[in-house]
Order: C-alpha cells, then sequence, then structure tokens
C-alpha cells in the first residue's frame, strides 16, 4: 500500500525514532507499505519517520541507479533490502560528495559529503543479523536514511552559506507550498 511521504518542517522528520521490539508481521507488513510508497515515488531509499512512524526502519533499492550492466547479486545484495534497527559501528575517514535528494524535501538537490564506507548492524525481515561493511551506492544510501531514523535531513549537512541559499524554498516546504507526483502528507 502506498502511503503518503511527511514533507520538511513536519516534526516527525526531527524525532529520535525508537527500537523496534521485534520483527513481528507487523513489522514485514510496514516493511512491504515502505517498499510499495519508495517505488511509487522513484525513491532509492525511505525511512519510516518520512511515512509518520517513530520506528528504528528503512528500506533500501538501489535498481533504479545501478546501471543495466551491473550486477546487482555481484557488488550489491540482493535488492530491495530492509534495515531494522540498524547501528553504524564504524565510519572511514575518506569521505566522497555526492549528489542527494530526498523524498520529503521535493525538487531539491545537493552535493552531500560523507563517508565512503561506514560498518553497520541490522536485522532483515527474517529476523537474521547482520554486520558489514558498506561501499559504493549502498553506503551513500544507507547513511541517508540511517540519519532520518535520528531526526536529521541531508540538508542539515550542508554549509550554512548553502542553507541560506536554500532557506526560502525549504520554508516554503513547511508551508505546504510544495508538490510532488507521488502522495504527500502535508500539515
Ligand atoms: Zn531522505
Amino acid at each position: 500500500m502506498i502511503l503518503p511521504i511527511h514533507v520538511y518542517g513536519d516534526a516527525v522528520l526531527r524525532d529520535e525514532a525508537a527500537p523496534l521490539p521485534a520483527v513481528s508481521d507487523d513489522v514485514r507488513a510496514l516493511a512491504a507499505d515502505m517498499i510499495d510508497t519508495m517505488r511509487g515515488a522513484d525513491g532509492v531509499g525511505l525511512a519510516a519517520p518520512q511515512i509518520g512512524r517513530g520506528d528504528r526502519i528503512f528500506v533500501v533499492d538501489l535498481t533504479p541507479m545501478l546501471g543495466k550492466n551491473d550486477e546487482v547479486a555481484g557488488d550489491y545484495p540482493a535488492q530491495p533490502m530492509v534495515f531494522v534497527n540498524p547501528e553504524i559501528t564504524w565510519e572511514s575517514e575518506e569521505e566522497t560528495g555526492f549528489e542527494e535528494g530526498c523524498l520529503s524535501i521535493p525538487d531539491i538537490r545537493e552535493v552531500v559529503y560523507r563517508p565512503e564506507r561506514v560498518r553497520m548492524t541490522w536485522t532483515d525481515l527474517d529476523g537474521k543479523a547482520h554486520d558489514d561493511v558498506l561501499g559504493g551506492l549502498l553506503a551513500r544510501v544507507a547513511q541517508h536514511e540511517y540519519d532520518h531514523l535520528d531526526g536529521v535531513l541531508f540538508t542539515d549537512h550542508l554549509s550554512a552559506f548553502k542553507r541560506k541559499m536554500l532557506g526560502r524554498r525549504l520554508r516554503a516546504i513547511s508551508r505546504g507550498e510544495v508538490e510532488a507526483d507521488y502522495p504527500l502528507h502535508i500539515g
């Protein structure tokens, strides 16, 4: 089921999400809705606060970002991926810049610098524990989504100058002056 996406200015995007006690059928149903919502919006990642839920869970589907010749099963695990109760336990010193967007901040894209690789632990929908070093696009998207669980948005990583430049557009989104070709939850 496709759910409306909460936009910049909504308090739920600034709250710290709470760990899920277990991978229940409810969590599997939530993950299925999140995957439907992400794909319906042509996104590559979605975190629970974006659909108004304060749970530590996010979903990723890199398929749209991978070239036709990229083996999803090679460098990247099978997509989509579901991360329940993720924790970043290590970050590489090397950082890379990459242009990011966010389904909760329509039409704004900016280069964000993040660690090139991170080590992350999480639980999947089968209840299996993972502990992996993520690189490339997966590291990029996973860090963006992980931030959402701590109430952090990609615009927070920009310079004060860049944020000032974007201020008017961000305030307009906060006021509900925003459109997207997917359902939004405004106010
Ligand atoms: Zn986002």
